[in-house]
């Protein structure tokens, strides 16, 4: 039985280890933020780091700070800062460009070490930039190459010897449903084919160990649980023994091995640095360097713990203070089954959320049906879950959410 009282939750809290890491954000008055698997709220470091990069570094270092400020070498150093996150080593990692177009680089480059394998295995539920930049390539590349999109429960079975690579997100977007990821991987192994993970929506607060499961490739977002920021660099992780025999499909300055040599031939730089793509985004990259201070002296476990936490909570008390409301939980009940996310379906969905985000408590919406609240464990309080599904009960119970204005559709949802 979890707990759902006020008083024990604020209880929770009190006994909570990561209680202090909320001071470690500037989060607004008044607001219950349920969305940090869509933005990252900002951390006060960060807010403090942009403010210096652009002042000084750049506003006084001018040219020189490349090398005093070590711009140069950011996409590395925050890189390797993100590495125990992901259970990569410092080496396996680099930061830059968005996550849609490093899934372009490395499924690029991945095909060409199997080149007796024209195929590109997903499901059909992925987060549809993953199957779009897929589907862009193998167009691109044109027959035989192909991608394969097939129903979850049916990867197994199409893991064939054509299969070059298998890509999967590793927490469903909609639902927050969990794969496991060193079972797949080893499976697909075992078939020859090579894995290539998506951890746009597990990084920063799931225990993630791309080493134990021997995961080739991995990609993740920057702006989520990571919180660098809107449009944040993302990451790019080549497993280790893979980093001298891929060639990265944009050969640039950045990725030569000596850039500054202003050669006219091309030598791939050593090691992970080959997948850099031009001249790296200082100021983000600054801003994201900063806000993963926030992880400093955080155990993932702990962290993975108390979102299981407040997700099973959330859920529970959701069916108890709304029962007889239409929603239909969509996120798997067993905890170690999913993200740190909850999903409940509603017709009216849409404006449910808009009239609780009117009354502070911000989540998003999926479509069709989807409301999906997101838990970052570093600021959301126990207290919040309970607060939070408050004000879910007052919008169904006035039905405020009728009003016209909760209903115009927004160009972001
Ligand atoms: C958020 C997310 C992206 C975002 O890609 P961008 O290139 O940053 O727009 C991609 N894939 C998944 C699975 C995501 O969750």
């Amino acid at each position: 039985m979890v707990a759902t009282s006020r008083t024990a939750l604020a209880e929770l809290d009190h006994a909570d280890p990561l209680a202090s890491c909320r001071d470690r954000f500037s989060l607004p008055e008044g607001v219950i933020y349920l969305d940090g698997n869509s933005l990252g709220a900002l951390p006060r470091a960060a807010a403090a780091r942009a403010g210096r990069v652009v002042g000084q570094e750049w506003g006084e270092g001018l040219i020189r700070s490349w090398n005093q400020a070590d711009w140069i070498n950011l996409p590395r150093r925050v890189g390797a800062k993100i590495a125990p996150l992901i259970g990569a080593g410092p080496d396996e990692v680099i930061i830059g460009d968005s996550t849609s177009i490093n899934l372009y680089k490395l499924l690029a480059s991945a095909l060409r070490l199997k080149p007796d394998r024209p195929v590109i295995l997903s499901e059909v539920d992925n987060f549809p930039t993953d199957l779009y930049v897929a589907e862009g390539l193998v167009r691109w590349l044109g027959p035989p190459f192909e991608l394969r999109m097939v129903e979850r429960g049916m990867l197994s079975g199409a893991l064939d010897h054509r299969v070059a690579l298998l890509m999967l997100t590793e927490i469903d977007y909609r639902t927050g449903e969990r794969h496991d990821m060193k079972v797949l991987t080893s499976l697909a192994h075992e078939r020859g084919t090579l894995v290539l993970w998506d951890l746009s929506h597990s990084a920063g607060v799931l225990p993630i160990d791309l080493g134990a499961a021997e995961a080739d490739f991995a990609v993740g977002c920057g702006y989520k649980y990571l919180n660098g920021g809107p449009g944040a660099p993302a990451f790019l992780y080549v497993a280790r023994r893979w980093q001298e025999t891929i060639e990265p499909v944009i050969a640039d300055w950045m990725g030569h091995a000596r850039p500054f040599a202003f050669n006219a031939e091309y030598v791939p730089a050593d090691g992970i640095a080959r997948f850099l793509t031009g001249t790296p985004s200082v100021l983000a990259l600054s801003v994201l360097d900063a806000a993963l201070d926030v992880f400093d002296g955080v155990d993932m476990k702990q962290l993975c713990a108390k979102s299981m936490a407040l997700t099973d909570i959330f859920i529970a008390l959701c069916e108890q203070r709304c029962a007889g409301n239409d929603l239909v939980v969509a996120s798997p009940r067993e905890v170690a089954q999913r993200g740190s996310q909850v999903s409940f379906r509603h017709a009216q969905g849409y404006p449910i959320m808009q009239a609780l985000i009117a009354r502070g408590v911000i989540g998003d919406f999926r479509a069709p049906d989807l409301m999906r609240f997101g838990f970052s464990p570093l600021y959301v309080r126990y207290v919040d879950v309970f607060d939070a599904v408050e004000a879910l009960v007052a919008i169904l119970k006035s039905g405020e959410w009728r009003e016209p204005r909760f209903a115009q559709i927004a160009a972001v949802t």
